[in-house]
This record gives C-alpha cells, structure tokens and sequence, in this order.
C-alpha cells in the first residue's frame, strides 16, 4: 500500500490518478452524477427508464394507480437494495389509487429513517402532501395497452436525442381514444390518408381538445390517430370517456400508438397524473353509439 501511494505521488499522472480516487466518491456522495429532480422530473433519467417503465406497466395495465418516477426515485437514490416495485406500492393508495402524501410513506417504518424524511427535506422536495385533483379518465383502455415511453423521457427516436413532454401507449391500430374530460375540440387535422410513418409530418392526424376544470384550462393533445377515424370536428363539445378517434401510426411514429398530452397554461404537464384509476370508462363504456359524426355542422357553443 505504501509503495503504491509513493508511487502516486511521485509522478503527475499518479496525483491526478489519486485526485480521481477521493474526488469521485465525494462527487457521487454530492449526488453530482446521475438522476437530478428539478421541477417535477427527473433530469438524466435514461438509466432508469427501462425499469420504470415495467413497473409503471404492470400498475397502468392492472388499473393500481399512478406514481410517478420522480417519487420513486426519492427513495430510491437514498437506499438502491429497494425494488421499484416495493416503492411504486407502498407510494399508492390501494383504495383512491392516488399517490399517497409523501409524509404518509414516511410514516412506514422501513422509511423513517431516511434522510429524505426528515421535515425539511419533505418540505424543501416539492414532492406531493396533499390530496390530488384527479379530474380526467383515461384517453384509452389501459388494460390492452404498454406505456412506451413516459412523461419527460430522455430517448433516442430515429437517432435522434428527445425529450418526450407526453406519454405514448401502444396499442393495435384503430382502437378507440377517449375524451379525457368534457370540453370543445379545438382541432382537428387529419393529413394522413394512409396508417404509415412520415417522419416530416409531426403528430400526424390530431385532435385537440380543451376542457375546463376548476377554474383551470387544460390543452390535450391526442396525435397519430388513425386515418379517417375522427369522430368529432372542430368546435363540438365533448364528454369525458366519449370516443374521439382511433389509433394509428400517422406522423412521425414508429408504430401504433397514442401520443397523450397536456398541457396547462401553455406549459407541458404530466398527463398521467391527472387520471382517476377508479373512473370505469376503459372497461365500461360503449364506444360511439348515437353520437354524432364528424360530417354533421358543428355545435355552436
Ligand atoms: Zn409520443
């Protein structure tokens, strides 16, 4: 060991060798490297996005819940022998299948003692204590679909790098896509003909819709929809569960999927946060019975 050190010390290279060593653990301990949550997402989170999405699937597709990576990680970074798995159950209430107050997962013994759970930390993490507003359905039966990609993942699409500021859920072409709340279709832009790719032509063909809730206006956004399978036009207002459209590939897509998302004073959001798991319209509800098609006038409202 002191020959080692000497030999560190005498030469450059050796000192900078052993500044690497003390350095790089303290860096580490200062959490420089790796996932950094800001602002309700976690930076540099492509490490974790293969485990989060199964986890995330298994819940989305059983109808548990959400939790969102960011709180997942909260734990997480503080103790790596935990599962996502354990934490994405012990962050949910079974009954509302909300994302339960953080003070309350703190409560558990196996986190009390966490660094993250000391009071200031709670309060200093931005992270959710309170009851959640969950005024939307889900925008396509959850059951039969995989969650490809998550709100804010870093990703590699056509080579290139990508922010995703929505959720894509794959499912077989022309299933059908629900309102997620009541509200007035902004638009409707069906350029696609043909169920194909055309990475030159964005979101494809694409319904928007705004719905008020609260006193708060939401923008969604639903894109590469099937060619042909808009079921409501420009201006009509819209309940929530009601079929808009189907799935497609259209636009710049690599299969069939829903591209979901929301938006908030112009300001992207995690539309999956938003979504009551205890609402039965993906099971239930009977798609597309009397209402009136795309051709008919328009509502005025
Ligand atoms: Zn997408």
């Amino acid at each position: 060991m002191k020959k080692i050190l000497a030999l560190l010390l005498s030469s450059t290279t050796g000192l900078i060798i052993l500044l690497l060593i003390i350095l790089v653990p303290v860096l580490m301990i200062l959490d420089f490297f790796g996932a950094n949550i800001t602002d309700g997402y976690v930076e540099d989170n492509m490490e974790y996005a293969e485990q989060y999405k199964s986890v995330v699937n298994k819940n989305v597709k059983n109808n548990n819940g959400y939790v969102s990576l960011e709180r997942i990680l909260y734990f997480y970074l503080e103790d790596e022998k935990l599962t996502f798995d354990e934490i994405y159950s012990d962050n949910l209430d079974k009954e509302s299948k909300k994302m339960l107050p953080i003070s309350d997962v703190c409560e558990l013994s196996k986190y009390k003692n966490f660094d993250v759970c000391k009071d200031e930390n709670i309060l200093e993490s931005g992270q959710i204590n309170e009851e959640q507003e969950k005024p939307f359905s889900s925008p396509i039966d959850f059951t039969s679909s995989s969650v490809t990609s998550f709100f804010m993942e870093q990703r590699v699409v056509f080579g290139k790098d990508d922010v995703h500021e929505a959720w894509d859920l794959a499912n077989s072409a022309q299933t059908p896509v629900y309102s997620t709340c009541d509200g007035k279709v902004e638009s409707v832009s069906f350029t696609q003909s043909q169920n194909v790719t055309d990475t030159s032509n964005g979101g494809g063909n694409q319904i928007k819709i705004s719905c008020e809730v609260n006193d708060l206006t939401y923008q969604v956004w639903y894109a590469h929809l099937y060619p042909n399978s808009a079921k409501v036009s420009k201006g009509q207002p819209v309940t929530k569960g009601q079929q808009i459209a189907s799935v497609g590939t259209t636009g710049y897509s690599t299969g069939n999927h829903l591209h979901y998302q929301v938006s908030l004073d112009g300001k992207t959001i995690d539309g999956m946060s938003l979504i009551d798991f205890t609402y039965e319209n993906d099971n239930t509800f009977k798609p597309n019975i009397d209402y009136p098609s795309p051709s008919l006038p328009s509502y005025k409202n």
